[in-house]
Formats: C-alpha cells, sequence, structure tokens
C-alpha cells in the first residue's frame, strides 16, 4: 500500500535528489570555476589578492560541490534518509537566501548554481530555490517511508564508494583540466571566426536599437530606421543604439610590452601559436619548468610562436624569469579572460590557424622526451587533441556499476525474480545461523462455535498427517475452545494458543481467564499486545507486560504483537512505533525470558483490510525489528526470534513474504478461517 501523501514524497525526493546530483556534478567538472564563482560571492569579505584566499574558496568549493552531488545520491539510492533529508532542506533553505541576496545587492550576473553549463539570472535562481526548498521538506516529512536501494546493513559501501568516486573526480578536475569544458575557449573552437562572428552579432544588435530623433513643433520623437517620419518631421541627431543585457563571450585582447593589441595577428597567423597562460606567475606552479623550457626551444626552432600570457606586473614576471629561467616573450592580458580560457596555472593554449587544438594543464604537458614528438603532431594537418577519456574515473565508474546492480535488484525484488533465488539461499542460511523457527499460527479471533473449531482442526489434522512440514503450526482459538482442541490436536504437529491471558494471577476478576488456566487446558502459546485488544479493550504497555510475565511463568509462550497504524505508516513513523512499543513492553524482559517469546509483526492498516505491506516492505521494518533486538539482547537473541508478519496474508501472498530474510512466518486471521484456505499458507514454506 502507498498513500498519496507518500507519492508525493517520492515524487519530491526524485525531483530534490536529481536536481543535486546534476548540479553537483557540473560544478564538480569545474572545481576551480566553482571557486572562482565562490570568490565572486564573498567578495565583499574576501579579498582575492590574499594569498590564501584561493584555497578558502577552493575548499568551499570541493565541500560545495561534493556535498551536493553526495545528497542527491544519497536521496535518490535511499540511504541516510533522513539525514540527508535534513540537510538539503538546511541546503536549499541556505541557497534561497543567497539567491535572494543575489537578487538584491547583484554580486554575480550568473548565480553559478550549474557551473558553466547553464546559467541562470538571479531571479531564475531565486524562482528554482523557492520550488525546491518545499520540494525538501516534503522529502524530510516521509523520510522514513521512502524506497530504499540498499538495506542499513549493505549502506555503507554505496555510500564510501560515492564519497571516494566525488572526491577522486573533482581531484581529477581539478589536476587537470574540466573533463567536459562548458566554456567559449573549448579545443575545437575556431577563436577567429567565433570573435568575428559574435562582433557582427553585436553590431547587428547595436544597430537595432540604434534611433533617429527627429522633431517637430517643438516635440521630439525617436525613430528606427525602417519607421523614418515624412518630411514635415526635421532630422536632430542619431542616437547610438546599446545593449545592456549583451555579454560577450570572448574576452581575447593580449597586449606586447609597447600596449599593442597582438589578438588579430595570433588568430590570423596559419602557423603553431603556443601560449603559456598565468593570471599571476606568482602564484602559478612551478611543477612542470623543464617540460616548458623545453617546449619553448623547440617551438623556436620549429619556427612555432611561443608566448607566456599574464596579468602579472613587471615585477613578478621578473620574478619568474630568474625563479625558472623562463626567456619567452610575455603579452599582457587580464586575470578574468585567462581565467576562462584555462583552469590551471600555468595552462598551455595551442592556436593554429586561429582554431585550438589543444590544452593542457601544466601536469599533462609532454615530458621532456615528448615535445618533439608533441610539436610535430601540432603541425599535422585537421590535427585536434583528443577529449579526455571518461574511463579514467574508475571509482566513478565503481559507483555507477553499483547503483545500477542496486536498481537492478530493486526491480528483480519488485517483479519477484529473487522469489527462487531467497529460497535457495535465506533458507538453509537462517537455519544454519539460528535456531529460529519457521510457524504458521492461526488466530480465530471471535469466530467459530465449539463444533467449528473441533471439526476444523480434525480435518486439520488430517490434511498435515503424512507431510513433511517446515514450518510450525499453531491454531490461536477463543478460551471455551482450548480444552477440546488441545486434546484433539494432541500427536499432531498442531500447537494451541490461546488469543488472551488476565494481568492478573488469580482472584475476584470476573470473567477473566489467567494464564495458568490456559496452561491447564492444554494450550502452549498465548497471543498478546494484538492491535484488537489494544484498541477495543485498552490494553496498555503496563497491562501487556504484566500478561507477558505471567504468561511466561506458566510455561506460555507469547506470540506478542507489535505494528503501527495507517497514519503512523503515512507519517514514515513505523520505524519508530515499534521501537517504543518494545521499549514500553518486552524490553523490560531477561535475555532468558525474552528468548521464550515470538513477535509478530501487524501493521494494524493491513490487519482484516486485504491491504497487505508489500514483501520489500515486511522485510525492511523485519529487518529493523531484528537490529532493534540486536541492540538490546545482542546477535545471538536477535537471530534466533521468530518474527511473523500479519495482516491480510494470504495463499496468493504468504510464499513471497515468507521468502524475505527476516520474515519467519505469519500470524493469519481472515484465511485461518478455513482448512482450504489456511493449508496453502503452511505449504508456501515447502
Ligand atoms: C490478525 O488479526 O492477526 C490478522 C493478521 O488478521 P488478517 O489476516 O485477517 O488480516
Amino acid at each position: 500500500m502507498i498513500s498519496p501523501r507518500l507519492i508525493l514524497a517520492e515524487i519530491a525526493r526524485v525531483l530534490t535528489g536529481v536536481v543535486l546530483i546534476v548540479s553537483g556534478l557540473l560544478k564538480a567538472i569545474d572545481p576551480v570555476g566553482s571557486a572562482l564563482k565562490i570568490g565572486e560571492y564573498l567578495a565583499p569579505v574576501l579579498d582575492e589578492r590574499w594569498a590564501w584566499s584561493s584555497l578558502i574558496t577552493l575548499t568551499l568549493s570541493f565541500v560545495l560541490c561534493a556535498g551536493e552531488f553526495l545528497l542527491g545520491a544519497f536521496l535518490l539510492m535511499g540511504i541516510y534518509r533522513r539525514l540527508s533529508a535534513r540537510l538539503s532542506v538546511a541546503f536549499f533553505a541556505g541557497m534561497t537566501l543567497i539567491s535572494l541576496y543575489s537578487l538584491l545587492a547583484d554580486p554575480v550576473s550568473d548565480c553559478g548554481c550549474f557551473g558553466d553549463a547553464i546559467h541562470l539570472t538571479p531571479l531564475e535562481t531565486l524562482l528554482k530555490n523557492l520550488l525546491l526548498l518545499p520540494l525538501s521538506y516534503l522529502v524530510l516529512r516521509d523520510a522514513r517511508g521512502l524506497r530504499h536501494l540498499y538495506s542499513r546493513r549493505e549502506r555503507w559501501l554505496p555510500a564510501v564508494l560515492a564519497v571516494v568516486g566525488i572526491v577522486v573526480f573533482m581531484e581529477r578536475n581539478y589536476r587537470h583540466l574540466p573533463l567536459v569544458d562548458f566554456r567559449p575557449y573549448r579545443v575545437g573552437t575556431n577563436l577567429g571566426e567565433a570573435i568575428a562572428e559574435e562582433d557582427s552579432t553585436l553590431q547587428a544588435r547595436l544597430l537595432a536599437s540604434t534611433r533617429y530623433l527627429y522633431e517637430r513643433g517643438g516635440v521630439t520623437k525617436a525613430f528606427t530606421p525602417e519607421n523614418l517620419p515624412d518630411s514635415s518631421w526635421h532630422f536632430v541627431r542619431v542616437q547610438d543604439g546599446e545593449d545592456a543585457t549583451y555579454r560577450a563571450k570572448y574576452d581575447f585582447a593580449p597586449m606586447d610590452s609597447l600596449g599593442n593589441v597582438c589578438s588579430e595577428a595570433l588568430l590570423t597567423d596559419p602557423g603553431v601559436t603556443l601560449l603559456l597562460l598565468a593570471p599571476h606567475w606568482s602564484r602559478a606552479s612551478e611543477g612542470s619548468i623543464d617540460e616548458i623550457n623545453e617546449l619553448y626551444t623547440q617551438s623556436l626552432s620549429m619556427g612555432y610562436r611561443f608566448y607566456g600570457v599574464t596579468a602579472s606586473s613587471a615585477e613578478e614576471i621578473a620574478a619568474w624569469r630568474y625563479l625558472t629561467g623562463a626567456s619567452y616573450p610575455m603579452l599582457h592580458m587580464d586575470a578574468t579572460p585567462i581565467r576562462t580560457m584555462i583552469r590551471a596555472y600555468p595552462g598551455l593554449l595551442v592556436l593554429r590557424g586561429g582554431q585550438i587544438i589543444d590544452k593542457r594543464s601544466y601536469v599533462d604537458l609532454p615530458t621532456v622526451e615528448e615535445v618533439t614528438h608533441y610539436l610535430h603532431r601540432l603541425r599535422e594537418p585537421g590535427y585536434i587533441a583528443p577529449a579526455p577519456s571518461l574511463a579514467r574515473s574508475y571509482l566513478l565508474l565503481a559507483w555507477g556499476i553499483l547503483l545500477i546492480l542496486g536498481f537492478l535488484r530493486f526491480w528483480a525484488r519488485k517483479l519477484h525474480l529473487t522469489l527462487y533465488l531467497k529460497k535457495r539461499i535465506h533458507y538453509p542460511y537462517k537455519r544454519k545461523r539460528s535456531m529460529r523457527k519457521n510457524i504458521v499460527a492461526g488466530n480465530w479471533k471471535m469466530n467459530k462455535t465449539l463444533q467449528e473449531g473441533t471439526a476444523f482442526i480434525s480435518e486439520l489434522k488430517t490434511a498435515l498427517s503424512g507431510k513433511a512440514l517446515h514450518c510450525e503450526v499453531i491454531i490461536g482459538a477463543p478460551f471455551i475452545h482450548l480444552a477440546s482442541i488441545a486434546s484433539l490436536a494432541e500427536g499432531s504437529p498442531i500447537g494451541i494458543a490461546a488469543e488472551n491471558c488476565a494481568d492478573k494471577a488469580e482472584g475476584a476478576y470476573t470473567g477473566e481467564v489467567s494464564a495458568a488456566m490456559v496452561a491447564s487446558a492444554g494450550a502452549r502459546y498465548v497471543i498478546l499486545g494484538h492491535s484488537e485488544r489494544r484498541a477495543y479493550y485498552g490494553e496498555d504497555n503496563a497491562i501487556l507486560t504484566e500478561k507477558v510475565r505471567l504468561a511466561l511463568a506458566n510455561g506460555l509462550t507469547p506470540i506478542f504483537c507489535i505494528g503501527e497504524v495507517k497514519e503512523e505508516r503515512e507519517a514514515g513513523k513505523h520505524f519508530q512505533v515499534v521501537e517504543e512499543q518494545l521499549a514500553g513492553t518486552l524490553f523490560s524482559l531477561s535475555p532468558e525470558e525474552f528468548g521464550k517469546v515470538i513477535l509478530a509483526y501487524e501493521p494494524v492498516w493491513a490487519i482484516g483490510t486485504g491491504l497487505t505491506a508489500t514483501s520489500a516492505q515486511a522485510q525492511e521494518i523485519h529487518a529493523h525489528i531484528r537490529h532493534l533486538l540486536v541492540k538490546k539482547y545482542g546477535e545471538q537473541i536477535a537471530n534466533d526470534c521468530s518474527i511473523l508478519y500479519g495482516g491480510s496474508c494470504n495463499a496468493s501472498n504468504a510464499a513471497e513474504l515468507f521468502a524475505q530474510p527476516d520474515v519467519d512466518g505469519g500470524l493469519i486471521g481472515g484465511a485461518s478461517l478455513s482448512v482450504e484456505k489456511f493449508l496453502p499458507i503452511i505449504e508456501a514454506f515447502h
């Protein structure tokens, strides 16, 4: 059963999860770009000239990108659901405030939410966050009820892989260049043509906004070129066009030492030009100095142009030359376009005939031995450096595979494909590892006369005789039946249970039946804590604890029921509810006493309603209950405890439910009233 509220939470989970993963990944592709964007936001408090400012922004960039991706991944996989949901609400609340600030104070033109891949204005960003914030709240509200691909025991593995995967991925993009280049200076771009095209677009836009001012009778009016007035108007002047919304993509204007812009010369040169880019030489890495110097020397001998391009001052350039022996000529350019062109400092950008044919971080420069071969390749007609390969991100790949396997397993479970395997794998496992028994117990409730009850037992006895049973069979019957059916069932595999017993040992309690009387009638079990007794007869934790103690003291095995009502399940509180029910009753027992109890998880919304928990839902909460038992009584007792499922269990769903590793059988109401319906449930254990 899945409620509309939970469906809403699932939809919200997918939407927020996907947005978080996409925005995290797009930013993680370019951690340096994300750090620059964070620097723009922090500009009022963080001066980029401070030596450690880039360290701060880079650290924040790693934390933000990885955090966003992990939140999304955890939400989609359904692991650490409550924590991830809480953090995503906090994240979207924070982002909403930042986007509000950005709309009012205008510190950035583009929010940077999706790196350089998708550009949103501050208003669009605010609207996006205002949509995602309530969605993330819907996820939080029902976080516990969300489906999951991995169990509590397994979840550490995808979590570790996701963390390692994203960190390795970001580190790779930081050391080398971004895996995918979303900026205008990507390899393959013909910079000369792109700049010319941009210029003509800008000209056209300016022309379109140019106005001609005319005057008549003291009134001045602006006219477009297509709509000029008649000769009764007098021309006054041209009002130049402007386009404040247009942002130029290319700002490639390197200047030589005399202050002459030399972009034209560089872009029209049919030969090869190597540009070694660094916004500031004082902050550039000295990691590949030998390779750079070798590149320069050999470029000269092959007739290529080679320039350093920087925004550094003359002193910084001199210090770099002194430190590295650099003798290549320097061109001056603003730091911002240099950072747009390349994300590693220093980085190499190669032009041939105005086209960008290669871009490399200093860590990827050819070695001294490879330089000649590399430079020859640059000359080959049509050569463009190949894009970096995704296969290098092995861990990311491994994580992706694990995720796919998780999905496959999830759907296989949905399609019952794993049923066969589970029968083969889990049953021997259960028997080997624990003493717990498979049990099918009936609960007649207030049904059947004495004659009908005895007839049922006779019929069931006959049906079971000679059959190899794979579970224990118990019949829960009204007090009036107990003595007769217990003696009838003697010598058969059928055990008899009472449906209740008093919370007092003996005395003046008219109409009550004590545990001792139940035992004396031949019953060995007693059903306690059933939701109907809790709801209609006000049996609370204190009464139930007393009943359990008396049952145990009289040698009876309690079949103790726990489970949540519909509203609690819809609110995602079912884990909490069963925990509280156990804590308030059975958890006061000693380990030895508890070892004698059978548990029955019975979601109240499924009892007698025809609604059944899915096998995945049952397994999930049974595993949770067992986990609680492990915490309270240790692994052995938890493993030995039989936990039955109850709630509209019948012949058609029993096999799937019982195939779950933590479902050890069923407590059956309606379907235990006729042998015809009850027998196939017992046989589900075959
Ligand atoms: C019950 O009353 O314990 C029960 C599980 O009932 P039903 O099987 O009819 O839902």
